[in-house]
């Protein structure tokens, strides 16, 4: 390597299999592809390129429109939806059913947006009746916003009913489906859905640093009307408008990340390969279902209330009492060279996370994570059933 941070150190530390709440190990092809030269991004090639992403793009999220590329870890995209999106005065209904969803008020309250709160606990979704009844109350709300897979406590939300409630009543929705997308089935264009957001280092496999935004026709609207009322300017890096060239010419707006477009090929080809889209939704369906038996079978309880509230791509486990997560993980890090994460903010301390998203979505690391889960809990003198665990997760 260069020299300086990159040292043997270093080196030895990044884990051999990273099974967090995201980034996630990535597959090995994405890692090739990115190793690639440069090539010109307004060269026929790499346009070429991107109008093949973007195929693949419009298939993962069944939508006939073109999904944006945007250079920027996710939180950019759904930054971008508030900014086009929300105007002063605008009541917004925010589902608050985790730490990503209500940290979202924030943003809508940055753009203006009057806020109205659905919160529940974070163990559980959001019920579609508690969602009617907000819109039933503000029957001016203009835009609803949610977390479609809550990936720091592992739950989701009923992604279909609340957008179609939403399309019915004229609510524009902002989804955050960073970590559903490629694991959880969205239906962009059947569901109404008008802005959803996802990132390239969740269940696509590949690495963090791009939002992929698709956009209804009444979110362009919107985008514009907006734009031209708040005088907010046209050309800012969060306006979606100069993304219009892009739809229209295949004219990329700006320099586009050309090795992370190499690298989100790389994993959308691997999809592609598996099958499509709904074979990647069912190998994420199988992975989670897998990791909840064996966490079960092993005499661990799951964090989320009830199987049909978990998410696909990450299972959250309630720490067992008087074990101390940080020495856990540390012993699955040190010991094994498996990362995974623990909870946030109030979680923290009381749920670990496992990941299965992307290139981890597979039988084989859930199989990993749960025997190193088991002999490190072991190990701090809790022992479980490793055998029952791993057995449940096969035949699962
Ligand atoms: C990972 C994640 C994000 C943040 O994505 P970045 O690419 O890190 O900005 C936002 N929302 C959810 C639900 C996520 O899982």
């Amino acid at each position: 390597m260069i020299g300086g941070i990159m040292t043997t150190e270093f080196r030895t530390r990044i884990p051999d299999l990273m099974m967090a709440s995201g980034p996630c190990s990535v597959y090995p092809q994405v890692l090739a592809a990115m190793g690639q030269q440069m090539v010109h991004h307004r060269t026929d090639n790499f346009v070429e390129l991107m109008l093949s992403v973007s195929a693949d793009l419009s298939k993962l999220f069944k939508t006939n429109g073109r999904v944006l590329p945007i250079e920027g870890e996710s939180i950019l995209g759904l930054e971008m939806a508030a900014y086009n999106l929300v105007e002063p005065g605008d009541v917004c209904v925010n589902l608050a059913s985790g730490y990503y969803g209500a940290g979202y008020a924030k943003v809508l309250r940055a753009y203006g947006g009057d806020v109205v709160d659905v919160a529940v606990p974070y163990n559980t979704s959001v019920p579609i009746d508690q969602v009617r009844g907000a819109l039933d109350r503000h029957p001016d709300a203009k835009v609803l916003a949610f977390v479609h897979s809550e990936t720091p406590s592992a739950s989701e939300n009923p992604m279909e009913a609340i957008c179609r409630e939403c399309h019915e009543r004229g609510v524009l929705t902002i989804v955050d489906s960073v970590s559903g997308v490629g694991g959880s089935d969205v239906r962009f264009d059947e569901w109404g859905v008008d802005v959803c957001v996802t990132g390239t280092q969740k269940c696509l496999g590949s690495t963090p640093g791009m939002s992929l935004v698709a956009l209804s026709g009444r979110a362009w609207e919107r985008a514009e009307a907006v734009t031209a009322r708040t005088g907010r300017y046209e050309r800012s890096y969060l306006s979606f408008l100069p993304w219009r060239q892009w739809v229209e010419r295949d004219y990329v707006p700006y320099t586009p990340p050309i090795s992370s477009i190499y690298g989100l090929k790389a994993a959308l080809d691997i999809i592609m390969d598996e099958g499509g889209i709904d074979a990647s939704i069912a190998r994420h369906e199988r992975a989670a279902r897998a990791t909840r038996a064996g966490v079960r079978a092993m005499g661990l309880e799951l964090w989320v209330d009830d199987d049909a509230n978990m998410a696909n791509s990450v299972t959250a486990v309630t720490v067992p009492d008087g074990i101390d997560d940080r020495k856990l993980r540390g012993i699955m890090d040190d010991e094994y060279g498996l990362h995974i994460s623990g909870g946030l903010g109030d979680e923290a301390g009381r749920l670990i996370r496992i990941g299965h998203m992307g290139y981890t979505a597979s039988r084989q690391k859930v199989v990993t994570a749960l025997g190193v889960l088991g002999s490190a809990l072991a190990e701090l003198g809790h022992p479980v059933d490793v055998t029952a665990g791993l057995e449940a997760a096969l035949e699962a």
